[in-house]
């Protein structure tokens, strides 16, 4: 027990760039000048997490003592008697993150640190090529590879169809007046850069398997062994292609095929694991223990691909990534830009302590972002690198982040994708 208690806890809304919608969570102590910050980015739902956050966790949270975080996840995770998914979960996370970061100021060390010290020096990171046609991709990759990146993802249209994690082209796609009904449109690229292009239009598995296999046959013949290649299904094939597309790609020897499956047929991952050896990674849109841990323990999958604020922060990610290296398995945060900065700083707390660091998503930030999050994690040399202060070791600009608040306007849906006959295909 320490003298110190928690004095209050807000939640920090700001959009800097279209789509970034992140949610900081601060929590002031008694200590004169002592807080923390944490990340609660649940970019779909924000208004939701801030409610958790503000009208449900404060006064659960007020008067304690930050020291003892093991005690308030405990204690704060069951307070709502139902508990994970996405918006509790978030809105547990941006405590937790923030408790670790008071911790390491009180301490003065990085939280890395306070979890067991540096097991590598920086956190290798992938780069996204994700262009229209496979002439830019490869462009794309050869470029990255030019900087120093290891680790590149590929994602490339499919001609003709609405395509994950990479714009443009002509698209078929539903006319909405007259229903199924195969009409040619123009997809426009995506004003949302954090949007990976969700093109609302007609998915069609097959044509996308062939587009992307051919791609992966380009990328891995034009860069060779010297670099290690990753891919996203994005969870949208039906299950029997999923594990017929693993066993077409092992050919390329992916370092793993990303999200093959969706969290409702994790139960194929004992299928997909006969039939092949390309490596899995999955879990960005995992929130409950329930969800990855049968894959861990099962060795069904190479790589937790969790994002840690919608499992709730640092606290429950150290107890996965300790389950999956007694298991033989790595960890692959989820990093897009739509992770605030503070996520992203807690990421890399993480990797950095962990033996069993598979790679980490990178995000660019823009210099505005920077400037609202001094001491945000840098990319050198493709590897996210710490600065070594203390706690989280990055703060928050509360009078630049005011600047930009969040746009609301239509709710910031995730764009359904769907069949040419109007069925929604579930990421
Ligand atoms: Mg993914």
């Amino acid at each position: 027990m320490s003298n110190v208690k928690i004095r209050d806890v807000r939640a920090i809304l700001t959009e800097p760039e279209p789509g970034s919608r992140f949610t900081v969570v601060k929590i002031e102590t008694t200590e004169p000048g002592l807080y923390g910050i944490g990340c609660a980015s649940l970019r779909t739902r924000p208004q939701a997490v801030k409610v958790a956050i503000e009208q449900y966790l404060r006064p659960f949270l007020i008067g304690k003592d930050p020291a003892d975080i093991e005690d308030i996840w405990q204690s704060a995770y069951v307070s709502s008697y139902w508990r994970s998914g996405p918006i509790l979960n978030n809105a547990l996370s941006g405590i937790d993150e923030a408790l670790w970061d008071i911790k390491g100021k009180v301490a003065g060390m990085p939280v890395y640190d306070l979890l067991g010290g540096k097991a590598r020096e920086a956190a290798a990171v992938y780069a996204h090529a994700s262009a229209a046609s496979p002439e830019e991709v490869e462009d794309q990759a050869h470029g990255f590879i030019e900087e120093g990146y290891h680790f590149v993802r590929i994602q490339v249209a499919t001609p003709g169809f609405a395509t994950y994690g990479a714009s443009g082209g002509e698209g078929r796609d539903r006319d909405p007046q007259d229903g199924p009904k195969w009409i040619t449109t123009k997809a426009e690229p995506a004003d949302d850069k954090y949007a990976y292009a969700q093109r609302a239009g007609v998915y069609e598995p097959k044509p996308y398997m062939r587009s992307a296999i051919s791609l992966m046959d380009r990328i891995r013949s034009s860069v060779g062994w010297k670099v290690e290649l990753i891919h996203d299904v994005h969870e949208r094939l039906p299950t029997i292609l999923a594990v017929d597309f693993a066993k077409e790609v092992e050919q390329f020897k992916l370092f793993y095929l990303e999200d093959l499956l969706p969290p409702h047929e994790i139960g194929w991952y004992e299928r997909v694991r006969e039939q092949t050896s390309t490596p899995m990674a999955i879990g960005e849109i995992f929130n409950n223990p329930l969800e990855i841990v049968p894959l861990i323990t099962g060795r069904l999958i190479d790589f937790v691909r969790t994002r840690l604020s919608p499992i709730g922060g640092i606290t429950p990610a150290k107890k996965y990534a300790a389950m999956a290296e007694l298991m033989g398995i790595r960890t692959a945060f989820q990093g897009p830009g739509n992770v605030s900065p503070v996520g992203q700083a807690a990421h890399l707390n993480v990797d950095l302590n962990i033996s069993n660091f598979g790679v980490q998503e990178e995000a660019i930030y823009s210099e505005k972002i920077q400037e609202i999050f001094p001491g945000a994690p840098t990319i050198r040399d493709g590897f996210m690198w710490s600065n070594g202060e203390p706690g989280l070791g990055i703060d928050i600009n509360e009078e630049l982040a005011a600047k930009y608040p969040h746009n609301d306007e239509g709710g910031g849906h995730f764009d359904n994708v769907r069949r040419a006959d109007g069925t929604v295909v579930r990421p």
